[in-house]
């Protein structure tokens, strides 16, 4: 499963940057587009985590909606799949998210720390 290699990156991730410290919370943005499935890296997490610094973290998922803008007529809208056109009929879409797959923010047991990282 795709999403599994993708959770243990996330994990990895965050625990290069807590260095030993204990997660408490991880934030995710997933991008509708993006191809991974959000159920998926929920469904894992768990089990990936443990016996990490990650383990029994809470995980927050922001499923992030496809929204493109037109090259043509600059008018901006909601992309349900990835090469939805424009209404004037233009597909030279410019992508302005729905694509990303990264981690929003994480939580240590003591402080807070706010990091931003690609999967
Ligand atoms: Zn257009």
């Amino acid at each position: 499963m795709h999403e599994l290699g993708i959770t243990r990156n996330i994990v990895a991730i965050v625990a290069e940057h807590a260095a030993g410290r204990r997660v408490t919370r991880v934030a995710l943005d997933v991008g509708r587009l993006s191809g991974v499935m959000s159920e998926a890296i929920r469904f894992s997490f768990d089990v990936v985590a443990q016996g990490t610094c990650l383990e029994g973290a809470r995980l927050d998922i922001r499923d992030i909606e496809g929204l493109g803008r037109c090259r043509i007529c600059a008018t901006q809208f909601a992309t349900p799949a990835l090469y939805t056109p424009c209404a004037c009929g233009c597909r030279d879409i410019e992508r302005i998210a729905g694509e990303e797959l990264k981690v929003r923010e994480f939580e240590f047991e003591t402080s807070e720390h706010r990091a931003s990282a690609s999967a």
